[in-house]
C-alpha cells in the first residue's frame, strides 16, 4: 500500500472547546494529518503544551509580548515552531502553502478575517466559527466560490444537515427537493426556568449547560437562544435557504441533531451523544468516515426522544435574529455585534440576562440596513453597533433587570 500524503491542519483557536475536541480527534490519525499551525488568543500556557504535544511549523497568539517569551521557550525546548502574533498572522497561516485545512474555531467576530482568508485561499474550512458567516453572510460564500475553497461545517446542528443531505459533491450540490430544514436546540440551561427567575440569574448558571461542555460565549447563546438565531442564519445561507424554510425545534435530550425534510415527504435526521468530537471527525474525514472517539449511542438508555416549540416569549432573541435573516444586508452583523457586546456584559456582571436581548433590539431598531456587499460595508457595521450597545448597556446601570433598554 502506497503511504498516503498527510493532511496538514491548521487549527485557529487550538485552545479553546472546539481547539482542544479538534486535537483530540487529529492525534487518533497521526497517518492522516500533521498540525501544522496552532494559535490562541491569550491562554499562552495550553498552547505551549499544545506546542510541545503536536510540534506544530507556526503558533500564533494576539500579544506581541506574549509570541517573543513563547518563541524563546519553544526555542529552548528545541521545537521547531515560529511563534507570530497579531490578526494579520492568523491571515497569513490561514492562506499559507504549507496548510491544507484549516478549522476555523476562533470565537466571535474575531475569527472572520482569518475564515475569510482560508476561503479566498482554496483551503478546505471547516467551519466551527458561526459568527464569521453570519457577519459576512453572501460575500462569505462568494469568498469560498470564488476562492474554489471547499466549506464543511462543524456546529452540531449544520453538519447534521450536511450529512442528511448525503451528497459527496459538496455543499452547492446538496439542496434539490428539500422542502424544509429543522433545526434542533436543546434548550440551554433555562428551558424551564420562568421569566422572573430568568432575572437573577448568574454567569455561571447560564453557562453550565445540561449537554454540552462550551467556551463561556456560546454556552450564554445557548441560554438566551441566540445561538440557535444565529445558527438559522447560518443555515439560511450554507444551505441557500429562505428563513421561512428552517424551523427550530426544542429537543432537550440534544440525541437528534438536526432534521432535512424532502419534498416527497421523507424526514431524514442526523443522531449521535452531544460530544463535538463527531462533527470534528466527520468535517475532518469526509467524504470518508474515521474514529472520532466518541462512544456509541445507546438509544435504549436514552429511551425517549422529546420535541416542543420554543417560547419565544422568555427566548426574544430567536425572534431578533429570524427578523436579521430576513431583513438580510447589514442586519446580521449589527445582531451579532450588539449580542457580542451584550453577552460580554453579562459575562462581567454589567447587564442582566433578560436585558439582553432588550440591548440587542434596542441595537437593531435604530440601524438602518444597509446592503453588504464588501468587507469594509460588514465592518462599519460591526464598529457602528458596538457603541450603540454598549450605550444601551450604560442605561441599564442600577436599573430593575427586564425594564430597561
Ligand atoms: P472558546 O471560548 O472555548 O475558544 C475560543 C478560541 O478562540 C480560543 O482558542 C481563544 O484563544 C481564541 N480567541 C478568542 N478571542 C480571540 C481573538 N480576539 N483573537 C484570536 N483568537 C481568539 O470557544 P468555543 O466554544 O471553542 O467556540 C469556538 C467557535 O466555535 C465559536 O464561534 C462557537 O460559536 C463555535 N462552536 C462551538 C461549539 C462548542 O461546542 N464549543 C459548538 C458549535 C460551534
Ligand atoms: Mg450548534
Amino acid at each position: 500500500m502506497s503511504a498516503r500524503q498527510l493532511v496538514r491542519v491548521a487549527v485557529l483557536g487550538s485552545t479553546g472547546s472546539i481547539g482542544v475536541s479538534t486535537l483530540d480527534v487529529l492525534s487518533r490519525h497521526p497517518d492522516r494529518f500533521e498540525v501544522v499551525a496552532l494559535t490562541a488568543h491569550n491562554n499562552v500556557s495550553r498552547l505551549r503544551e499544545q506546542c510541545v504535544r503536536h510540534r506544530p511549523l507556526f503558533a500564533v497568539v494576539s500579544a506581541a509580548a506574549d509570541a517573543a517569551s513563547l518563541q524563546a521557550e519553544l526555542r529552548d525546548a528545541g521545537l521547531p515552531t515560529t511563534v507570530w502574533s497579531g490578526e494579520e498572522a492568523l491571515c497569513q497561516i490561514a492562506a499559507h502553502e504549507r496548510v491544507d485545512t484549516v478549522m476555523a474555531a476562533i470565537v466571535g467576530a474575531a475569527g472572520l478575517r482569518s475564515s475569510l482568508a482560508a476561503a479566498q485561499a482554496g483551503k478546505r474550512i471547516l467551519l466551527a466559527n458561526k459568527e464569521a458567516l453570519v457577519m459576512s453572510g453572501p460575500l462569505f460564500m462568494d469568498a469560498v466560490r470564488a476562492g474554489g475553497a471547499t466549506l464543511v461545517p462543524v456546529d452540531s446542528e449544520h453538519n447534521a444537515i450536511f450529512q442528511c443531505m448525503a451528497t459527496d459533491r459538496g455543499i452547492d450540490a446538496c439542496r434539490a427537493g428539500v422542502r424544509r430544514i429543522v433545526l434542533t436546540a436543546s434548550g440551554g440551561p433555562f428551558l424551564r426556568a420562568s421569566y422572573d427567575a430568568l432575572r437573577s440569574v448568574t454567569p455561571d448558571q447560564a453557562c453550565a449547560h445540561p449537554r454540552w461542555v462550551m467556551g463561556r460565549k456560546i454556552s450564554v447563546d445557548s441560554a438566551t437562544l441566540m445561538n440557535k438565531g444565529l445558527e438559522l442564519i447560518e443555515a439560511c445561507l450554507l444551505f441557500d435557504v429562505p428563513p421561512a424554510q428552517v424551523e427550530v425545534v426544542v429537543h432537550p435530550q440534544s440525541i437528534v441533531h438536526s432534521l432535512v425534510e424532502y419534498c416527497d415527504g421523507s424526514v431524514l435526521a442526523q443522531l449521535g451523544n452531544p460530544d463535538m468530537r463527531t462533527p470534528i471527525a466527520h468535517a475532518l474525514g469526509w467524504p470518508e468516515r474515521i474514529a472520532s472517539g466518541v462512544e456509541s449511542l445507546d438509544i435504549v438508555r436514552a429511551g425517549r426522544l422529546d420535541f416542543e416549540a420554543p417560547d419565544l416569549e422568555r427566548f426574544p432573541c430567536l425572534t431578533l435574529a429570524r427578523g436579521a435573516a430576513e431583513a438580510g444586508g447589514t442586519a446580521p452583523a449589527v445582531l451579532n455585534a450588539a449580542n457580542e457586546v451584550a453577552v460580554g456584559a453579562f459575562l462581567n456582571g454589567q447587564l442582566a440576562f433578560v436585558d439582553i436581548p432588550r440591548v440587542i433590539g434596542q441595537v437593531l431598531s435604530q440601524h438602518s440596513v444597509r446592503s453588504a456587499t464588501s468587507l469594509e460595508d460588514v465592518m462599519t457595521a460591526d464598529a457602528w453597533a458596538r457603541p450603540v450597545a454598549r450605550a444601551a448597556i450604560a442605561m441599564c446601570a442600577g436599573r430593575a433587570a427586564g425594564v430597561c433598554a
